[in-house]
């Protein structure tokens, strides 16, 4: 598993993000906030299939006042999967929202700045944009400590405030620098539940401005946890690939808390992705995790069906969601690339399959539709 960087703990409703907690699957309704059935019964969805934190769009009062129905419904169907507002341009709804979500997710670009991007800024305007923002983060940090409620601060790349672009540019420290701000704010007010996000719709971009924040707190002792995301990633394979190079990244070294893949497709997509994300890095384990050859001309069996058959088998004995088993397609190779698995399934000249532990053969001869039986067989011999 991988070395995680430390951070603070903060709690988000009854789910903990940082420290050594697992690393949480956030996602986001994608439907207008006032459909409250619908939304109602998206989340539930999300919840069901694995997601740990759910984010609704709040961009008035009226949709302030849904999420509280929202809540309440969810709570009446003892559905407890915390909440988070996403709150745009209003300190004031982002303020109403204390104490109704378990989490209030502003942006620092357009928190309190305009966004006027051809302005030019001189030296006090930018310091008078600054102070303005600080105070008002100040008010909100303040309010948040009195109820209790976490705030994340988002930096994206595409939404920076203009005169942070005027004088830092659009890259990692300007994002940075856009951060600073936010801190200074909270540690103004001594406010802690803090969770900071630097995202881009370029993979590298996004990974350079988590390093860059990683390295800068790790200077000055701010542990505040980090949410991982791809902006705008697309849908399909792209998107998912392209998530996975930027969230996959940071997390292999040791950075990042909760995670969310932003796909063009329905919400519970996001969550499947970013399961395969975390198992992928070692972040987090679902299933076994199964490793298999491409196969080539030596393969003598149809191994992309045996693949599927003990993959869906496997996924459903969850005290196996410790093993590594590989499935190859010939002994030429196959047996020593999968010498680290605990159990490798490798195909003979005769169609049939063989079943080895380390270097150490169990069974040989066996049909491919019996190849779940007998690893079952096997596995139970050794205590599984
Ligand atoms: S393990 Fe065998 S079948 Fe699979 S790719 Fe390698 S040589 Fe080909």
């Amino acid at each position: 598993m991988i070395e995680r960087r430390m951070t603070r703990e903060v709690a988000v409703g009854n789910v903990t993000i940082g420290g050594r907690n697992d690393i949480a699957i956030q996602s986001m309704t994608n439907i207008p906030t006032r459909d409250i059935a619908a939304n109602v019964l998206q989340i539930c969805e999300l919840a069901e299939c694995g997601c740990d934190i759910v984010r609704l769009a709040i961009g008035s009062v009226d949709d302030v006042k849904s999420l509280a129905k929202i809540k309440k419904i969810l709570l009446s169907k003892g559905v407890t999967i915390p909440l988070v507002a996403d709150v745009h341009f209003s300190p004031t709804i982002a303020s109403d929202c204390l104490g109704i979500a378990h989490k209030v997710r502003i942006n620092a670009g357009n928190f309190s700045d305009k966004m006027a991007h051809s302005k030019q800024f001189s030296d006090e305007e930018f310091s008078s944009g600054r102070q303005i923002l600080v105070e008002k983060l100040r008010t909100l940090f303040s309010r948040a400590k009195d109820t209790k409620t976490t705030l994340r601060v988002g930096i994206n790349c595409g939404s920076l405030a203009p005169r942070i672009v005027h004088k830092f540019g659009s890259g990692d420290v300007a994002m940075w620098e856009s951060a600073r701000e936010c801190i200074d704010a909270a540690n103004g007010v001594q406010f802690r539940d803090l969770i900071l996000s630097f995202k881009a719709s370029d993979a590298k971009k996004m990974i350079a401005a988590n390093r860059m924040a990683c390295s800068k707190m790790d200077e000055i002792g701010w542990d505040f946890p980090l949410h991982l995301g791809v902006t705008e990633a697309g849908d399909g394979n792209y998107g998912r690939i392209k998530s996975a190079i930027g969230i996959g990244t940071l997390l292999v070294d040791g950075i990042g808390d909760t995670i969310r893949v932003s796909l063009t497709e329905d919400p519970s997509n996001e969550i499947a992705a970013a399961k395969d994300i975390l198992q992928a890095c070692g972040a987090r384990r679902y299933v076994a995790e199964i490793i298999s050859c491409p196969s080539c001309g030596r393969t003598s069996y149809d191994i992309s069906a045996t693949l599927a058959r003990i993959r869906d088998w496997i996924k459903k004995i969850p005290r196996a969601g410790h093993l590594k088993i590989a499935v190859m397609g010939c002994m030429v190779n196959g047996l020593g690339e999968s010498k680290n698995a605990d159990f490798s399934v490798i195909g003979t000249p005769s169609g049939n399959l063989a079943i080895y532990r380390g270097e150490n053969r169990m069974a040989n001869g066996i049909h491919p539709d019996k190849i779940c039986e007998k690893l079952e067989e096997i596995m139970a011999h050794f205590g599984v």
